[in-house]
């Protein structure tokens, strides 16, 4: 059975995520490190963690996915917005530690007309100063739509951080269904050219998990705006396509399309139904 699971609020803790992402069918799920509006994250409750450990050993539940708050910058013009993705981004990593085996998910950031050259140096920069020897989460950059000056939208730009990256071997990429498309990569219609082209650039290797989302905009509208599976633009047979997709199966895949549990449950159903 492949790891497949959807967006969850951790506000109860890692046992009650695990519990809660069990009930609807999955065996993973994302959750976000922290408030996106920022402040400080909760103290961990290491009571929680090893009752969560446990759990997930029990029922077999794959990698979490820990997602930094969007609302960080790794290439901010700004110093004070640098120092806070710094700042979250190092606190995140010493945390996940005791979760051993998690990806932590970030988007690369905006470089808000620094020009994408000096953006990979800081993000680069970012990332060196947080990641660690002897770390135990693979980091992932989030394949993203290219909103505005938002990095990450081309293979190459994502290849040019990795480049720059010491720790090379906890370094990675999550692959957003929607951002893709909206970024003018044809997943509906060539997933194998768009695999390919991925692995020409950047390397299948690198790639570690999956967003599923289907896209309420047409390819190249560089939008971000995420839909239901099968009621968007990318329609239902993508996900058959992906999720059947023999380097594809042993990725976890996690859903933040517009719904509530309800919805999710229904969706992880369907995507079982569909081979998963
Ligand atoms: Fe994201
Ligand atoms: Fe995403
Ligand atoms: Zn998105």
């Amino acid at each position: 059975m492949q790891y497949i699971g959807c967006h969850l609020t951790i506000s109860k803790g890692f046992l009650a995520l695990g519990k809660e992402a069990l009930s609807l069918g999955g065996n993973t799920a994302q959750f976000f490190t922290r408030n996106p509006r920022g402040g400080k994250a909760k103290e961990l409750d290491m009571a929680d963690v090893e009752a969560y450990l446990r759990f997930a050993e029990e029922h077999e539940i794959g990698p979490l996915v820990a997602h930094a708050p969007y609302t960080i910058n790794p290439c901010a013009a700004n110093e004070k917005t640098l120092e806070f993705a710094y700042m979250a981004m190092e606190e995140d990593l010493q945390r996940l530690q005791y979760i051993p085996g998690t990806f932590y998910n970030f988007h690369p950031g905006s470089h808000v007309g620094q020009g994408v050259e000096a953006a990979v140096e800081k993000i680069a920069d970012t990332l060196n100063s947080v990641m660690f020897p002897g770390m135990k989460t693979t980091v992932l950059l989030e394949t993203m739509a290219g909103k505005g000056t938002e990095m990450g939208s081309r293979f190459e730009e994502l290849r040019a951080i990795i480049d720059r990256v010491e720790l090379s071997e906890s370094i990675g990429v999550c692959l957003d269904t929607c951002h893709v498309s909206d970024g003018g990569y044809d997943i509906i219609g060539d997933l194998e050219g768009v695999l390919s082209e991925f692995d020409r650039i950047i390397g299948l290797h690198r790639l570690k998990a999956l967003h599923l989302n289907d896209s309420m905009n047409p390819p190249g509208s560089h939008k971000d705006r995420h839909q239901k599976l099968g009621e968007g633009t990318l329609g239902l047979e993508v996900f058959r396509r992906i999720i059947n997709h023999p380097l594809l199966k042993p990725l976890p895949k996690i859903l933040e399309t517009p719904n509530d549990n309800s919805g999710y449950a229904r969706e992880i159903a369907l995507l079982r139904s569909m081979g998963a």
